[in-house]
């Protein structure tokens, strides 16, 4: 099964197919996941056997509740995350981080397979949802060679292969963004390249901010076409939201004439290979072949709740051939429906609410705990001790 993902990727007929044949395929791409896993990764097999499971205990999605969760923290630990690997360590060509807004930031191997598996889904979910292809793109961040390692700017690094040209609105680390250059780069463009702004939302507020105080009540309409595509945290580090995205759609349309079908923000996590992209109606849409379930708050191991009711987030990923790719994040969101989208494409549909902060992390830390204790005392065994 896990043999035909590539292929189910590449042809994403999938987001078409109904909810009932795409409900069946995940299942089957979970539980074929969890198997290889289980055989080749005897540290996650001692969980397994610690909570008493095994690959055949998996028939339907009520199942899918029994399957240990990696806990989003151990791979902020060295040792932890070497501990989860399935392959040897002498296989990973690429240690792919998280932007630490927390401080410590979380570092996910990726072996060949998980890596042939992620470049073939970022360029077919930009295939299905963006139409960019041969156009021009400013984007909102450093140039990705001073922050390579970052798991964001792998996916900037695939969306710039289909365009005709590029450029970035900083040029090195800590300088100033010139937005006077930017905004004249973007407007040289019109007529010639349709021009799609990418990247951090906080730059893109800051720049709308910039052209409404240097050029109050004036509108630069860009090309019909032009998108404007967020990635990353709506905050700056440690503070509060910048705006609502009701109100960067109204700046969007204000000044650069740019309609709420072609403003779409991507959700995705360092340590997931799942990257959640918006339709022109504004939907993040999981991709089908993995499953996002939400947790209840209190008890995130035992209780899932139903769509549309908010809860800790937890993933199965069945592209991530290096580490079992089941995690139990640390954010908060819901899943609005499953079901046929306004778009035409099938699957879940996911928002995101926010990082889970302090009593709603409780249940979550306590695992964590009871994962290292289980993973502490298989290192001793390994060791002799
Ligand atoms: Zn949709």
């Amino acid at each position: 099964m896990l043999n035909q993902l590539i292929n189910m990727i590449f042809e994403r007929k999938i987001f078409y197919e109904n909810s009932y044949d795409i409900i069946n395929k995940r299942l089957k791409l979970i539980k074929a996941s969890f198997e290889y896993h289980y055989n080749a990764n005897k540290n996650y097999r001692e969980i397994c056997n610690k909570y008493n499971i095994i690959p055949g205990d998996i028939t339907n999605y009520g199942d899918l509740i029994k399957i240990p969760l990696i806990p989003i923290d151990a791979f902020k630990i060295e040792a932890e995350r070497k501990l989860l690997l399935t392959v040897p360590m002498e296989n990973i060509r690429q240690q792919v981080e998280s932007s630490g807004t927390s401080g410590i930031p979380s570092i996910s191997y990726k072996d060949i397979v998980t890596l042939d598996r992620i470049a073939v889904s970022i360029l077919s979910l930009y295939r299905e949802f963006f139409p960019i292809i041969g156009d021009y793109g400013m984007f909102f961040t450093i140039p990705p060679k001073y922050i390579a390692k970052l798991g964001l700017m792998k996916l900037i690094t695939f969306m710039q292969v289909g365009f005709s040209g590029f450029d970035y609105v900083i040029d090195l680390p800590g300088d100033p963004p010139d937005f006077d250059r930017i905004l004249k780069e973007i407007l040289d463009q019109k007529g010639k390249s349709i021009c799609h702004l990418i990247g951090a939302p906080f730059l893109i507020y800051d720049f709308i901010q910039f052209i409404k105080s240097r050029y109050p009540g004036k509108r630069f309409d860009l090309d019909p076409g032009s998108m404007v595509i967020t990635i990353g945290g709506w905050k700056r580090k440690g503070d509060s939201p910048l705006c609502t995205r009701d109100e960067l759609n109204g700046l969007l349309a204000d000044i650069f004439n740019i309609s709420n079908f072609n403003i779409r923000d991507i959700f995705a996590m360092a340590e997931s290979n799942l990257f959640t992209m918006e339709c022109e109606y504004q939907q993040k849409h999981v991709p089908p072949w993995g499953y996002f379930s939400i947790r209840n708050i209190e008890n995130p191991l035992e209780k899932e709740e139903l769509s549309g009711k908010s809860g800790i987030l937890a993933i199965f990923d069945p592209l991530n051939n290096s580490s079992p790719g089941f995690i139990l994040s640390g954010d908060i969101g819901r899943i609005v429906f499953e079901g046929k989208c306004k778009c035409g494409r099938f699957g879940q549909i996911f928002q995101f609410e926010r990082r889970a902060v302090g009593a709603e992390t409780r249940s979550c830390a306590l695992y964590m705990d009871e994962f290292i204790n289980i993973y502490q005392n298989k290192g001793k065994m390994e060791n002799g001790k």
